[in-house]
């Protein structure tokens, strides 16, 4: 399943499940006030539901069977499949290559940082940024979990039964700024820094999470060309670790590391510039396209 949130021609805001065979967003909320099923209208609100996944099952299949609440999939703008979740944790070096270019050591333990929630934006939307401010925008695709289901002090074993799926994000980060300070926040969390989506893909239509290949291409050229395979810390690791730390809760996202291929270690650098389309995608859960703007 592809959970999606999407904006509607009245700008109303939605969940919906995409089907991309049929060209179709489920409107969830048309199709449950038919059925007298209520959801809530929130992403983080609906993953901590009791068995959400039965009930969109329901309203999926009334709608295949009805066509009430379908709608053209390009008629609506997808928006980031999670808005405001409570938290989103990075991690970074997570990918040797990526260490290496960077020219530090492999790390020991997960390296653990996080950008603001308000950083958050979706697809075909704007990144933007004061070139007064940061002149060394850099781009970095990352495959990003999102949280189904309370997880506090979970075996790495255990660690995927509380995801609700995998969306792809762009890590987009201020160079000068992240290397400035001492702790990289300031520098990954501008406003529009955190582009997610376009999708929460379920755990069984992904199907093996840690063999997507990944990319990111930048007005049409491929400048990162990787797999999640690569990870130097898996998935369940990275779970089970954050959670001893703090309780992941619903809707939260965890942006995976980035592969090689970034711009501030490219020789000659290749920084993000006004007028500039960026492209990450990950296999099984699509691409996300947003555009660079001074703001
Ligand atoms: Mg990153």
């Amino acid at each position: 399943m592809r959970l999606v949130r999407f904006e509607t021609e009245h700008e109303e805001r939605r969940l919906g499940v995409e089907k991309p065979d049929e060209g179709v967003v489920v409107d969830l909320e048309t199709v449950g006030a038919e059925l007298d099923v209520g959801l809530p209208d929130r992403m983080s609100a609906l993953l901590a539901e009791p068995r959400w996944r039965d009930r969109l099952d329901l309203l999926v299949a009334h709608a295949g069977d009805t066509g009430v609440g379908e709608r053209d999939r390009d008629a609506v703008q997808l928006l980031a499949p999670v808005g405001s979740p409570g938290k989103v944790v990075c991690v970074g070096l997570n990918y040797v290559e990526h260490v290496e270019e960077g020219g530090q050591e492999r790390p020991e333990n997960p390296v653990l940082f996080s950008k603001f929630p308000t950083a958050i934006t979706g697809p075909e939307s704007d990144v933007a940024w004061d070139p007064e401010l940061t002149e060394e925008v850099d781009y970095e695709v990352e495959l990003a979990l999102v949280v189904g289901e309370r997880a506090r002090r979970v075996d790495p074993a255990d660690a995927t039964d509380h995801l609700a799926g995998y969306t792809v994000a762009n890590d987009v980060s201020a160079r000068d700024l992240q290397f400035a300070d001492d702790q990289w926040v300031r520098g990954k969390s501008l406003d529009t820094f955190c582009p997610l989506g376009p999708a929460i893909v379920t755990p069984e239509e992904i199907g093996d999470p840690e063999d997507c290949s990944m990319w990111t291409d930048l007005n049409g050229e491929r400048l990162q060309d990787s797999t999640t395979g690569n990870l130097i810390f898996g998935i369940d690791e990275l779970v089970s670790f954050c959670s001893d730390a703090f309780t992941l809760e619903p809707g939260d996202v965890i942006l995976t590391g980035t592969p090689p291929g970034v711009g501030a270690f490219r020789d000659p650098p290749v920084y993000l510039e006004d007028g500039d389309e960026v492209t990450v995608g990950v296999e099984g859960i699509g691409e996300l396209t947003n555009y660079c703007r001074y703001d």
